[in-house]
Parts: structure tokens; sequence; C-alpha cells
């Protein structure tokens, strides 16, 4: 491997150079005035990035895994019903990290590769009230978009609270965090939003925050406690020095050189480009004969592709993508692992490397010995979406 290889596994991304150069400067205190400026306009561009006009944001030193624990620590009790929306592995994380808090957990589930109808949903919640309805938007594990505008709708008008683990969506799927109804949407900073891995980022609705205060046991880490934050929260977007704990100045300059940039942008030609991106992929997909783990196309994700081995062919194809110069990722679901590799399409991902990307598999994929294709249909296949107009819907 070298530097010169292209990243396309689903998190840590090729990012931005100037997100890279902002990494680079020099550390400054965290009670810099100039830090102070770049951290308080980055909870501000933050809120713009999810669509959450009214929402308090956090970003904490620490993995998505941090920011799942911070948005669950903050309105579970032990005793309080959960029901988790299941789309896999990080589906079943949440669940494992809301069992530790001592909720009662229910899942609402469907085959690998599907997401489970909203009838379910709908049966789950008319049995048992549940104060948390938890959902995926992206689960990296099987590609699976969640339908997080219905699930949410849904929650909300049986009273639950409703967390979206956006760590492989924000930035890159269209999310709406207040007018969608997401209670917290929490993600980490080395997806689609652009930045190297180590940030935890959620935001919290007045009703999560309500939740919070009124809950009857007092978090067991002072760390994740959002009453230790808010304030911190409030100060830097005052633009006031505050400390709670040291913030991770260097990886919070690049988040926002990152969220910057995303934001010139602009979110739904962000939007648009990944979709646009993901269906250059599909076409090479299904020009390779490739089939996808995600079984229906309106609920699978547009920040990466889950794609089945084809017959005769296994994890040994991603050491030949590799030789290639393309890193992509293995399979992750516990119970599909072997069957599947991912090649993750977010953040600053163009066409040319759509291009680079397919043209390594489809070599790879030769040298393997797997040659029921002609070679050059799934680049032609790629290159001619990618020469098509960039979609804005
Ligand atoms: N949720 C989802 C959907 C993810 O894709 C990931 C990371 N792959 C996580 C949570 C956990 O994030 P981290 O690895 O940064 O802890």
């Amino acid at each position: 491997m070298t530097d010169r290889d292209l990243l396309m596994i689903p998190g840590p991304i090729e990012f931005e150079p100037t997100v890279l150069e902002a990494l680079g400067r020099k550390t400054l205190s965290h009670l810099d005035p100039r830090f102070i400026e770049t951290f308080g306009k980055l909870l501000e561009d933050v809120r713009d990035v999810f669509g959450a006009p009214n929402c308090t944001p956090m970003v904490l030193a620490g993995g998505g895994t941090l920011a799942m624990e911070l948005a669950a620590t903050n309105v579970i009790d032990p005793g309080d019903n959960v029901l988790v929306y299941n789309t896999g592995y990080f589906s079943d994380r949440m669940a494992r990290i809301a069992e530790r808090l001592g909720a009662n957990v229910d899942h609402v589930r469907a085959a690998i590769g599907e997401a489970p109808p909203l009838e379910a949903l709908d049966k789950a919640l008319t049995e048992k009230r549940y104060k948390i309805v938890t959902m995926t938007h992206v689960d990296t594990s099987t590609g699976v978009l969640a339908p997080v505008r219905q699930i949410a709708s849904h929650a909300k008008k049986s009273g639950s609270l409703t967390i979206v683990d956006a760590v492989c969506s924000a930035g890159g799927e269209e999310l709406h965090q207040a007018s969608w109804q997401i209670d917290i949407a929490l993600s980490g900073s080395q997806k689609a939003l652009g930045a190297p891995p180590g940030l935890a980022i959620a935001l919290f609705s007045q009703a999560a925050i309500e939740a919070r205060k009124a809950k009857k046991v007092v978090p067991a880490s002072l760390y994740l406690d959002i009453e230790e934050w808010l304030p911190i929260a409030q100060a830097y977007e005052s633009r006031k020095p505050s400390y709670f704990s040291t913030p991770p100045v260097n990886l919070i300059s690049a988040l926002a050189a990152s969220t910057q940039l995303l934001l010139e942008e602009g979110m739904s030609a962000r939007v648009a480009r990944h979709r646009w991106i993901s269906h250059a992929f599909r076409a090479a997909w299904q020009a390779l004969g490739l089939a996808s783990l995600s079984v229906d196309p309106h609920a699978t994700a547009h920040t990466l592709s889950a794609l089945l081995y084809p017959t005769g062919i296994d994890a040994s194809l991603i050491g030949a993508i590799r030789d290639e110069g393309v890193v992509v990722a293995g399979g992750l679901h516990p119970d599909a692992k072997t069957k599947y590799f991912r090649v993750g399409h977010m953040g600053s991902t163009r066409g040319g490397d759509v291009l680079t990307t397919v043209g390594a598999i489809e070599r790879a994929l030769v040298r393997m010995g797997y040659t029921t294709f002609e070679q050059g249909v799934g680049l032609a296949a790629a290159n001619k979406v990618i020469g098509g107009a960039l979609p804005h819907t």
C-alpha cells in the first residue's frame, strides 16, 4: 500500500487538502480567540449541515460510538423501553449500548440487506410504549438506507424520543433533523463530513435536553453528561472562553475546514452529488454482474456499496483490488461477513475516483478468473452516468 492508493472504504475517507492543512497547523490554546472563533463557527455550521436550527450541537473527542453513547446515556434510565429499528451491525451496537444502560430493548428486524417494513414498526409501537426509538440512517454493515423521516414521524406520534445514528449519512444523504422530528442525530467526523476520524458529533433537541434533566439516574460517566457540555457549547457559540475537557484543537479545526467546504457546496447539491456518484457505481455493478447486499435500490445508501462476491470469488478480491491501487473494505455483518465487500463513496468523491475504482475492480476480477463480463463494460457504464448531467433532485 502506498500513499497514492485511493482510499475507498466507508470511512475514513480521502479528504480535501485544506482539511489536512487545518489539521497540520500549530496547535492553539483552546482559549485562544482564534480557536474560539473556529469552534464557535463550527457549532453554528454543524446545525446547518444537520438541518437543526433549534438543536444544540456537541462536538467531542471520540469516535462515532462515543456519539452513540453520548446520545443514549443522556436519555435512557434503567428499565426504560427502547425500540431499535434494526438494519444491521450498527443498529445492534446501539441496542448493546442501551442494554448496558439497563434498558429493555426490543427490535424490529428484517432479513440482512432489507429495511424492516413500517407496518412492523407500527405493530411494535402499538403493542408497547417506548420511551425511545433508535434507527441507523445508513447501516454501514449492510448498505441499507432506513426511511428515517417516516420512522421518526411514526415514533413521535406514539410519544417516543427519536435517536438517529447518522454516522454514515450526515453530509452525504438527505437529512433534516428538525423537520424530520429527530431528537438526537449523531455522527462521526470521518465519513461524509470529510474530516479525519476522532470527533463525535451529536445534536440534541430541546425535548432531548429536557429528557436528560428528567432522568432519574445521573449518567455514570462525567465525560458523557451533556449537563457538563451544554455550558461549553453555549460559551463557544457566544465566542467566550470556557473549559470542561480539553477539546482536540486540530481535529476541530479540520472539521471546521471540511464543514465550511460542505456548506460552500450547499447541502442539496452535495446530496445530489452523492446520488449521482452512487448511480454511476450502481451502473458499473450492474454491468459487471455484481449484486448488492442491500436488496431494494430505494432503500440503498448513496454513501457506500455493499457487494456480494460473485460465484468463485472470495475475500482475496480485496487484496487484488489493492494491488490495483484502490483500498476497499471487507464485509462487516457477522452473519454475512465473508460473502461481500464494501466500497465507500462519500465526502469529496469525484467522477474520476469512480472510474479509478471501477477500473481497479474490473482488473482484479479478471486477474482472479472472473471473466463473465467484457472488460471495460463497468467503466463504460459508470462513465455514461458521470458524463450525464448532475442531478439536482
Ligand atoms: N454507526 C455507523 C453507522 C457507523 O458506520 C460507524 C462506523 N463505521 C459507527 C456507528 C461507529 O463509529 P466509530 O467507528 O467511529 O466508533
